[in-house]
């Protein structure tokens, strides 16, 4: 289905044979590497953009101790490529911040990705042009560059959270932040006094990994959340043989998930009230022992019903007793309030034994909040804590911020920040109205959040890189979602959400309640990856019919 060039842009006058690049990237961690690679293969020239100095994104920026992946690493890895996949070795079930860079280092030497990547560099605005129907891209360097197609791989957790604390810059100790740590040298933390200021996912890792050689730890806890064990172990060489084996099955299986995750994990597509108390209990205690996010997918109404995702908590609630030692520190380390599975359930190894050692000090903020970090350390309400080293795991400005950190304005000058200043409406997660020709992947209305984002972004990619293709031999210029397929799917997103558990936690950094003034939605599409997939297989299959589409004849017939 196409529409002339004036139901899309009545000045538009020409099918863009000037442009620098047909298309341009920002980002070159896992989407952006990925989405290079795809669009590649299309014959298309290609030009990625990346802030960082090297490839990986995430796993380039965090790269502090104890950084590790908590899904299965045989399959937050790309299947796209049997070669690949048979050729890396991973050493552990979760791979640590170290092997997955090199992983995305090896990923980008054999595609020879880094030839059309420029690192070191920032994009700072995007401007559709609608005269000349393209893109015009600004660096930091001021330069400009123009592309046929705009596509935003900028990740989700990319710009960190504002630290809100005064006084950083009087700190004469050494200040870090996990989501840039150095990476021109290493980090000596054994015998100093250190402080972390945060307990999520970051937090937590670096804590369980420095308890042991420094000297005192200081924790400094806002928020308690619930965390699983990890049960990580070198990979067993059997198991891997037999996973490769039979790969293309895995890959399959994940896609066919709600999660994308690991296919071995067993979910029982049942009530938590169809089973007796005892059967509910032995079926939470064998996903505890086998470890990581099993747990999750025990019931089939944990994240519909509150009653029964409290039974869960309270589970959880009782193993922190039966491993902290300290009742007070254990009951200071228990959530209440808050869901599981409503903010990312963390998956921790030793974070709570860390608490059972002498010099691992957990600071209540709901009791002493921070008041300023002074020359010395940190000052809260009630105490100054001297620390030699202080560092920060609070977090990121996530999902909307890398996509708004990007001044970006589409048809007739509209503002992508100025239309996302409610909530902010996407096709599929992965365009938005008003925007022609402009792809993301893993926007908000995408289910990557709640996914084995690696699964869900291999779709991404590859459905963007179809509809390119699709243009390419249709000879259709521009593609721009319709506005009321885009308020179908905002209001789909929204009212799958409201079945669930996810937007009643209203402290969860999943609808923005971690960055003041952030409008508070539920950004994720929650009804699952392989929902997902066949909704937007369909769309596909049915030539794109949502989105508006011109063609290089109907720009003719407007020249005449
Ligand atoms: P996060 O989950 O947003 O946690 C930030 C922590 O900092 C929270 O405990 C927060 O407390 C605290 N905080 C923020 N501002 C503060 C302030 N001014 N004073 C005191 N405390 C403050 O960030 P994250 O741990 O970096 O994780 C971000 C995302 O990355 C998560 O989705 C996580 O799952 C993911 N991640 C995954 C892995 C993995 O795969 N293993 C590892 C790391 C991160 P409040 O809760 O009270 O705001």
């Amino acid at each position: 289905m196409t529409d002339t060039i004036n139901d899309l842009n009545p000045s538009a006058s020409v099918r863009p044979k000037n442009a620098d690049f047909d298309v341009i990237i920002v980002g070159a961690g896992f989407s952006g590497m990925y989405m290079l690679h795809k669009v590649r293969s299309l014959g298309l020239s290609v030009r990625a953009f990346e802030r960082g100095s090297g490839v990986g994104g995430t796993w380039y920026w965090n790269s502090y101790p104890g950084a590790r992946v908590d899904t299965h690493s045989i399959v937050y890895s790309y299947g796209f490529d049997d070669e690949l996949q048979q050729e890396w070795e991973w050493s552990e079930t979760y791979a640590a911040q170290p092997e997955l860079l090199r992983y995305a280092n090896h990923v980008a030497d054999r595609y020879d990705l880094r030839r059309d990547i420029q690192f070191d560099t920032t994009v700072t605005a995007a401007a559709f042009d609608d005269e000349a129907g393209i893109w015009r891209i600004t660096l930091d360097s001021g330069k400009t560059v123009s592309a046929r197609y705009y596509i935003m791989a900028s990740g989700i957790l990319s710009v960190p959270k504002k630290i809100d604390v005064p006084g950083l810059d009087s700190f004469r100790g050494e200040l870090y932040f996990t989501n840039n740590w150095p990476k021109d040298r290493d980090v000596e933390l054994a015998g100093k006094r250190v402080g972390v200021v945060g307990t999520g996912s970051s937090g937590i890792q670096v804590v369980q990994t420095i308890a042991s050689t420094v000297d005192e730890l200081f924790v400094f806890q806002r928020t308690p959340n619930f965390a699983v064990p990890m049960r990580n172990a070198p990979t067993d060489p059997e198991r891997a043989a037999a996973v490769k084996a039979n790969y293309p099955a895995f890959r399959a299986a994940t896609r066919q998930k709600s999660d994308g995750q690991f296919a071995d994990h067993f979910p029982i597509n049942e009530s938590i009230y169809s089973v007796t108390p005892e059967q509910r209990e032995a079926e939470f205690e064998r996903r505890w022992a086998v470890g990581g996010f099993n747990i999750l997918s025990t019931f089939n109404d944990l994240f519909s019903d509150p009653a029964a995702n409290e039974y869960l908590c309270e589970f959880f609630r009782r193993k922190i007793r039966e491993t902290v030692h300290d009742p007070r520190t254990a009951d200071l380390l228990t959530p209440h309030g808050h869901t599981i599975g409503s903010r990312r359930l963390m998956v921790e190894m030793g974070y709570y034994e860390a608490f059972n050692r002498d010099n691992v000090h957990l600071v209540d903020l709901r009791s002493e909040a921070i008041t300023e970090v002074t020359p010395n350390g940190l000052a809260t309400e009630k105490n100054q804590y001297d620390l030699d080293v202080l560092i920060f795991a609070t977090g990121f400005d996530g999902e909307t911020g890398p996509l708004l950190a990007v001044d970006i304005t589409g048809t007739g000058g509209v503002s992508l920040r100025e239309k996302w200043s409610g909530f902010p409406k996407s096709y599929l997660g992965v365009a938005t109205s008003g925007f022609p020709n402009m792809f993301i992947m893993v926007g908000p209305g995408s289910p990557a959040v709640l996914t084995n984002v690696i699964v869900t972004l291999e779709y991404h990619a590859e459905w963007i890189a179809n509809l390119i293709s699709y243009m390419e031999t249709n000879g259709i210029d521009r593609v721009d979602a319709k506005a009321d397929e885009e308020d179908r799917w905002a209001a789909f997103v929204i009212s799958e959400a409201d079945k669930t558990i996810f937007p009643k936690d209203t402290g969860s950094g999943w609808i923005g309640a971690n960055i003041p003034g952030k409008p508070r939605y539920i950004k994720v599409y929650v009804g699952g990856l392989h929902s997902y997939i066949t909704i937007a297989d369909g769309v596909a299959a049915r030539g794109y019919e949502e989105f508006t589409q011109v063609t290089t004849e109907s720009i003719a017939a407007a020249r005449k």
